[in-house]
């Protein structure tokens, strides 16, 4: 390879919020499930090992217990579900991550939000990470749902990651060449389906990859260490790069090659 500059293989980043841009060890993950089991308790006047036995087995068959919930046929609106399960959340056990903020200003490509969340709870815990205004926009559950605030709402199933439709709707909203485009999640089915639809997808949270993950990293902010090729293309003079990453772009780049070359024949 010549000394020309080689262009990064990603135009965009898309992130997952919860357990991704923070760590599930913050305690909100547990304070959330509780708070569905509340919910559930107080719907149905059962008790908390009945409520928590329900919550299982509607996260176990539908993914969520709103989902679930509605597919059973009861009318519970998405506002009223979330101002309860998300509203009263100790936001505070986030804390601001200034490495991540600044690591967030040195990518220069388009960066996006895609959480099954609600947007209250995303710009919410954004602000608390102290990163809101590091994303272009936010692609949340709202967005996967238009038709539950219209009429015959009850008609319409809850659409989540990681089903194909809300890759679909998730790849559409973000404007994205799936290709092209870096896609973080902690969840194993999200990255799956993230595959599924093309995107280039890297495992939060784990040391070692799953089946359909390109990368896998421990924590976010080891993107910096295990997908140098995020940087690439960026600015002259911004800093010397070594041989083993010159080897690790150009394997990202054949690696893309033979992306398109397939896509092409298939096409
Ligand atoms: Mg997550």
């Amino acid at each position: 390879m010549d000394s020309c500059v080689i262009p990064s293989p990603f135009q965009t980043l898309i992130f997952d919020l919860d357990d991704t841009l923070y760590s599930s060890k913050t305690g909100i993950g547990k304070a959330l499930k509780r708070n569905v089991e509340d919910f559930l308790g107080e719907k149905f006047g059962i008790s908390e090992s009945e409520a928590q036995d329900m919550n299982r087995q509607l996260f176990r068959t539908y993914g969520s217990s709103l989902a679930g919930l509605r597919d059973l046929g009861y009318d519970i609106h998405p506002d009223d579900y979330h101002s309860f399960v998300h509203g009263r959340l100790p936001y505070d056990l986030i804390k601001p991550e200034a490495k991540l903020r600044s690591i967030l200003q040195s990518i220069k490509q388009r960066k996006i939000i895609f959480t099954n969340s609600d947007r209250i709870h995303a710009m919410k815990a954004l602000d608390r990470l102290g990163i809101s205004d590091c994303f272009e926009k936010i692609i949340c559950f709202e967005t996967m749902n238009p038709a539950l605030w219209g009429p015959a709402s009850m008609e319409h199933p809850v659409v989540l990651k990681p089903s194909m439709e809300a890759m679909r709707i998730g790849v559409d909203a973000a404007d994205v060449d799936p290709r092209r485009t870096l896609f973080l999640d902690d969840n194993v089915k999200n990255i799956a389906a993230g595959k599924a639809v093309g995107l280039r997808t890297v495992l939060v949270g784990r040391a070692r990859k799953s089946q359909e993950a390109d990368y896998a990293i421990e924590t976010v902010t080891e993107m910096v260490q295990g997908i140098p090729e995020i940087w690439v293309g960026e600015g002259e003079g911004e800093g010397e790069r070594s041989g083993d990453d010159n080897k690790r772009i150009s394997h990202a780049l054949n690696d893309m090659d033979s992306v398109y070359a397939a896509t092409t024949v298939a096409a």
